[in-house]
């Protein structure tokens, strides 16, 4: 976990891409990615969820991903588990900038 935390880091350092902080709880609150392709994009995408703790403190398993379009934009909806209290969420992703680019 940490060493793909830290090939995501330099990716971010390389300025293949960035990540807008914010909740990503649902559609209109997406997490945007601004990325070249999507290797890169996807790499940031599981980066992120990597780095957030449930509010319990336990970290993230992902369980699916799912591809959504919605008013003209395209989204990655990830659900995920906590390891420790074993509680569900989902992360949205805006991927409108990178999907379909190789
Ligand atoms: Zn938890």
């Amino acid at each position: 976990m940490l060493l793909f935390r830290g090939l995501s880091v330099n990716f971010i350092q390389k300025g293949k891409g960035k990540v807008k902080i914010m909740a990503g709880e649902t559609v209109k609150d997406a997490i945007t990615i601004v990325a070249d392709d999507e290797l890169t994009g996807v790499e940031i995408e599981y980066m992120h969820i990597a780095s957030e703790r449930c509010s319990c403190g336990g970290e993230y398993d992902v369980e699916m991903q799912q591809f959504l379009e919605q008013g003209g934009r395209l989204y990655d909806k990830i659900d995920v588990t906590c390891t420790q209290c074993k509680k569900k969420r989902s992360f949205y992703f805006d991927i409108t900038s990178f999907y379909g680019k190789m």
